[in-house]
């Protein structure tokens, strides 16, 4: 049996023969131009934090929503209700809180719940891209691309669609694979759900935290004056414990005082059942076994930890509303911005373009030269853009407010703005004279 050897050499070793032969057979098809080495499965089966992230998030964010939720509603409601006297606004809080809530959650759960197949382009090449009648991503020799990476293994991978390795499967319009769902958000799937959700995010964090972060506030100073400070009935307890020891130190400053205040937390139940005329942050007459909102009348780790966890996912979703909708507005999608960033950093000196096959037919249909061209385009031109507007709707639709209303864009057509084509075949006329 002689050795396979692929376009660059390479002897491909007999363990590897039979596939490596079988993948040469299975591209028959295709031009003899292509490299071999290129129709050899790439297989993603190493270690991904992000795989293992989107496994993680969803089922403790849902942890924290149903926490969330009974704070809100069980105790922060009563709080206002009973101890601060104002009824209105406590039914206003409650109603607008589980209204807000309900809008989120709608738009989580249909990226949470889309299928594991949602965006998938077709596997093969469509007749009006085979016979390059229509603009479509190419190689060097004008020819679809094609993904063989994992089960693709050769399918057709439309412009902007990209290979997950974290799904280990192409997905049109990809965006980026986000932990937070455990899926891609892609343009003609979840894309619009994960802005709504972003934004969504806003007001109902405001409004939950508007009564709870106060509260938690002075909590931890009130936690803080009574462990913390020389004097305080809990001093002894922490310095034996904590702040004295060396190892208080291990984890830096932070890792201290953190430390440091959950034991503070820990301790304050002690001091509390010794001392219950202690002047908490809410009258301690409101502190009863039978008391509504006890999660809030009383220093818990658990409302100190919904807080963080709240504070720090309003924060990063409003961070990813703002850079998200940025980018839709310039008709630029993250990885393309990741390209662009990586094609900058080497200085321009790595073949990052994108390839564009453009017919000459329908086009400049007096020039009958040319069936058409190759256009190699620099990662930091934004080919896609056609004007904020329009961007925003491919992605939010005509009646953007709308979160029933998915994307249409099917996402396997290239729609670029009609100047950016005049430009590039005028490119391409200067450099054929
Ligand atoms: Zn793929
Ligand atoms: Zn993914």
């Amino acid at each position: 049996m002689t050795a396979l050897r692929t376009t660059s050499g390479r002897k491909i070793e007999p363990a590897s023969h039979t596939q490596a032969a079988l993948e040469i057979v299975g591209a028959a098809a295709l031009p003899a131009t292509l490299e071999t080495t290129r129709k050899l499965p790439q297989i993603n089966d190493g270690f991904r934090a992000n795989r293992l992230l989107g496994r993680v998030i969803p089922p403790a964010l849902f942890v924290f929503i149903i926490h969330g939720w009974r704070i809100v509603s069980l105790h922060a409601t009563p709080y206002l209700y009973y101890t601060l006297q104002r009824p209105r606004s406590a039914v206003l809080y409650c109603v607008g809180f589980n209204v807000l809530l309900c809008a989120m959650m709608y738009n989580y759960l249909s990226v949470y719940l889309l299928p594991r197949d949602h965006s998938r382009p077709p596997r093969a090449v469509p007749d009006d891209v085979r016979e390059k009648r229509v603009i479509f991503e190419c190689d060097r020799q004008g020819e679809p691309t094609r993904c063989w990476q994992d089960a693709c293994n050769g399918s057709w991978r439309p412009a902007r669609a990209r290979h997950c390795r974290d799904c280990k499967r192409c997905r049109l319009g990809f965006d980026h694979c986000c932990p937070w769902f455990g899926t891609c958000i892609t343009s003609p799937a979840s894309g619009k759900a994960f802005i709504h959700f972003c934004f969504f995010v806003q007001p109902l964090l405001t409004l939950a935290l508007s009564v709870i972060l106060p509260l938690t506030i002075s909590q931890v100073s009130k936690v803080v004056e009574l462990t913390w400070t020389t004097d305080s009935l809990g001093y002894e307890l922490l310095a034996a414990e904590w702040w004295h020891h060396w190892y208080s130190w291990s984890g830096g400053p932070g890792f201290r005082w953190l430390i440091g205040l959950l034991l503070g937390y820990w301790h304050l139940d002690r001091i509390v059942e010794h001392q219950p005329d202690l002047a908490l942050v809410v009258p301690r007459s409101a502190v009863a076994s039978s008391d509504p909102h006890y999660l809030l009348s009383q220093p818990r780790v658990a409302t100190l930890l919904i807080v963080t966890i709240a504070v720090f996912v309003q924060l990063v979703a409003l961070a990813l509303l703002i850079v998200g909708t940025q980018q839709i507005a310039q008709g630029v999608w993250t990885v393309e911005v990741q390209r662009a960033r990586r094609w900058r950093r080497h200085g321009g000196n790595i073949d990052d373009r994108l390839r564009l096959w453009i017919p000459a037919d329908g086009i400049h249909s007096d020039n009958r030269r040319h069936q058409g061209f190759i256009a190699a385009i620099e990662p930091d031109v934004r080919i896609y853009d056609r004007g904020p507007r329009e961007n925003l709707t491919a992605i939010l639709g005509e009646r953007w407010w709308a979160s029933w209303e998915s994307s249409q864009d099917p996402c396997t057509s290239v729609t670029i703005a009609p100047a950016m084509l005049e430009g590039l075949w005028q490119a391409h006329l200067g450099k054929d004279r």
